[in-house]
């Protein structure tokens, strides 16, 4: 039996007259950037968080930087971000000039641990990005209190938490701003890539529309310097498609990973993710952590199963963050992180069998 990481193709398949309608609407429309589809898909997105604004944009990268720029951060601010994660949310504000404070992670739920973040504030912190990384947030009032006790802004990454909650909160609805990203293989990704960022603050949100837009809400305005970081109209019909079945998707992800967790629950060996009190899930990744992580992955990949690793290298022991000079006992959870964590398939599009296969698999390994 093979088994895929992703199977976006098969995500295809089984809505493809849907797709095909809605390129072929804008195909036909004439109209590819700034127009009907990209309104549409801001206003069901938004409406869907319960927000009243949402900016469509290129990607999740450029939403994290146009938020953080449209805050104001420059040269000189510092910003609190996690050590353990995508490197987006530390190199929008290294591209901005100012510095990404790097704080160590939960060993449990991967997310920024706000005792060591305590511990790294300084007159120039300005901000906070939090992670919800793998689709599980943080505590996200305790999040907000810290970020409101330290008069810092309180940025959501939710490139990996599509409708994700905490205690009956959406993630990506409490921060000043939230960004995410419709990368391909998020669990709401479009054919290409495409982001957006969400906001309540109008005033906010207009500044991210402006400088996603060459400083300006219309083509000869440029009131700011800006960037030209849009949506397009083909992405924002696509994604306007997709974002019917996101609960379908996501319920199925969680399905998998109890699968997972009932099939695994005895391997002593594997530490499953762990669930947050009152988070609810959305399972973008299913993590395990496994000492003997390599040779696992190698074995799997012998018997056809394809895993990745999220990630490799902690943002610190990057080479472009060399500069840093970061010592593993720096980020002691990060560096063990990066050795041990093991993404295992849980897309809606894997089979239940193919699952029960992962973990025999995985059984076959220990008992070797
Ligand atoms: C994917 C991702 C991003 C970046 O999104 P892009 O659309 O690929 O630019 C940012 N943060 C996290 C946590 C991500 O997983």
């Amino acid at each position: 039996m093979r088994v895929p990481f992703v199977d976006l193709q098969s995500q295809y398949l089984s809505i493809a007259p849907e797709i095909d309608a809605a390129i072929k609407e804008v195909a036909t429309s004439g109209h590819y950037l700034q127009n009907l589809q990209i309104k549409k898909f801001e206003n069901a997105f938004a409406a869907k968080l319960g927000l009243d604004h949402c900016v469509g944009l290129s990607n999740g990268t450029d939403a994290l930087l146009l938020i953080l720029k449209a805050l104001g951060i420059k040269a000189g601010d510092e910003v609190l971000t996690p050590a353990f994660s995508w490197i987006s949310s530390a190199s929008v504000i290294s591209l901005l000039g100012a510095k990404p404070v790097l704080v160590d992670v939960d060993p449990d739920y991967f997310t920024i641990d706000l005792k060591k973040a305590e511990a790294l504030i300084s007159p120039r912190t300005k901000a906070l990005i939090a992670v919800h990384l793998f689709g599980q947030t943080g505590d996200l009032p305790q999040i907000k209190n810290f970020g409101d006790e330290h008069n810092l802004f309180f940025i959501e990454d939710c490139a990996q938490a599509h409708f994700s909650q905490f205690d009956g909160v959406l993630a990506g609805t409490l921060g000043q701003a939230s960004a995410f990203s419709f990368y391909p293989t998020k669990n709401l990704g479009a054919m290409g890539d495409a982001g957006c960022a969400v906001s309540k603050d109008e005033e906010l949100a207009t500044r991210i529309r402006r400088l996603a837009n060459h400083g300006g809400l219309t083509k000869n305005e440029h009131l700011t310097l800006g960037y030209n970081s849009r949506m397009d109209e083909i992405q924002a019909a696509i994604l306007r498609v997709k974002l019917q079945h996101i609960e379908a998707w996501n319920e199925q992800r969680v399905a998998n990973a109890k699968l997972y967790r009932h099939a695994l629950a005895n391997i002593e060996e594997i530490q499953l993710p762990h669930l947050r009190p009152k988070a609810q899930h959305t399972y973008h990744q299913f993590v395990i952590k496994v000492k003997e992580r390599d040779q696992l992955k190698q074995y799997l990949e012998e018997s056809g199963i394809a895993t990745d690793i999220h990630y490799p290298l902690a943002i610190p022991f990057e080479p472009a963050y060399a500069f840093l000079n970061a010592r593993r006992d720096d980020f002691p959870v990060a560096y063990q992180l990066q050795h041990e964590v093991l993404s295992l398939p849980i897309v809606p599009e894997v089979s239940q069998e193919q699952i029960l296969y992962v973990c025999k698999t995985i059984q076959d390994f220990y008992r070797k």
